[in-house]
């Protein structure tokens, strides 16, 4: 039993014949742009770049933002790499802050403490899915004249006081690498309400030129003036189609995900030394993955292998930055840190059956136990 699995089938394959037939496979066309309309109007902002991944789509969002050498951005410790690497490739350094143990989502008052006079922005994570405290956030960066930057790669569908995740920030960054909620395989967007952000994270994500489906409606034959060196970040017109289909079944598949969380949630409501994860009432999660907290570390070490033994898939959640050996940082982040001890990542997908489940419950239920 895989901890994750994508839900796709005719649907998509049929989008991707489309494509196939209208001969535009490239990135940044014709799907590409539908496509993006739509993401934008789901995920309620005014614009929408479709990009090859979420690093590229933060990595995009730090350059038009204008961050640089010398530059501090203020990142949240428990994340994927990818939220840190993302600072690092545009020449600034990280300050990695604490987390909230019940969310794992960044702690308002530990980015309030971390802020300096090289500091010019915030990333925060929706942790698995769940929006991170942006009311909190965003008073912290208007008072100290930053900006906020969402890392909503796993929260397609999330909302938070009623606001859905991508609108959330001056920015936000999604993914569609095949472990999220919906997938085309990779790929990503960078969202904003900021058209100038969008419009030249466009150009520099097509190698710092208009792309081609603009040139096409040109009077002549202009040649593309070019003021910034850019990247090919972009996600082609098959993985648009793919995503569009998708999109129209984002949903159905949140639908999924939460029974699969709420039966997890019964199953575990009295299983001593495991919390069930966490969803706060103002905020709907959007399932992407299911962390239950064990109490140490050891114990959830021990309830991993008996899982796997049995051959259900699981993790450890997530990383907590600061302890890589990449950025080998001596920074005291002891929520995080403890997250990534005890942090126990089920089975969590739209495909679970609820016989699934209740194995999966059962399993980690013996284990606790220690029955054989
Ligand atoms: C998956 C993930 C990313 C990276 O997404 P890619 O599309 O693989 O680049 C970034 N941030 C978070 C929080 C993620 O979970």
């Amino acid at each position: 039993m895989p901890i994750g699995s994508p839900t796709v089938g005719e649907a998509e394959l049929a989008a991707v014949a489309e494509v196939f037939r209208s001969g535009w496979l490239a990135g940044s066309g014709p799907t590409c742009r539908r496509f993006e309309e739509r993401f934008a109007r789901a995920v309620g902002v005014r614009h929408a770049l479709a990009t090859s991944s979420c690093g590229t789509a933060l990595h995009l969002g730090l350059r038009v933002l204008g961050v640089a050498r010398a530059d501090e951005v203020i990142v949240a410790d428990y994340t994927f790499l990818a939220t840190a690497h993302a600072v690092v490739h545009a020449g600034a350094t990280p300050v990695f802050v604490d987390v909230r143990g019940d969310t794992g989502t960044v702690d308002p008052d530990a980015v309030a403490a971390a802020v300096t006079s090289r500091t010019v922005g915030i990333i925060a994570v929706d942790v698995a899915g769940q929006p991170a405290d942006y009311d909190e956030l965003a008073a912290v960066a208007r008072r100290h004249g930053l900006w906020l930057f969402e890392d909503a790669a796993c929260a397609a569908g999330a909302t938070y006081r009623g606001r859905p995740a991508g609108s959330l920030a001056d920015l936000a960054a999604f993914s569609f690498h095949g472990r999220k909620g919906i997938t085309a395989g990779e790929g990503g967007a960078l969202v904003s309400d900021r058209e100038e952000l969008i419009e030249r994270a466009r150009r520099l994500h097509s190698y710092g030129i208009v792309p081609a489906i603009e040139r096409e409606s040109a009077t002549g034959l202009p040649v593309p003036g070019c003021e910034e060196a850019g990247y090919n970040y972009r996600l082609s017109d098959v993985q648009a189609a793919i995503m569009t289909a998708q999109l129209d079944r984002l949903p159905g598949l949140l639908a999924s995900r939460r029974a699969v969380a709420e039966r997890y949630r019964e199953g575990f409501a009295d299983l001593p030394g495991v919390t069930p994860a966490v969803e706060l009432p103002d905020r709907e999660h959007a399932w992407q993955a299911y962390h239950l907290t064990v109490a140490c570390g050891e114990e959830r070490d021990r309830i991993a292998t008996r899982l796997r033994e049995r051959g259900i898939g699981c993790g450890f959640g997530t990383y907590a930055c600061h302890l890589q050996p990449v950025y080998g940082s001596d920074r005291h982040l002891p929520v995080s840190a403890r997250l990534l001890a005890t942090r126990l990542a089920i089975p969590m997908h739209a495909n679970l059956t609820g016989a699934e489940v209740d194995r999966v419950i059962g399993e980690v239920r013996s284990a606790v136990a220690g029955s054989p």
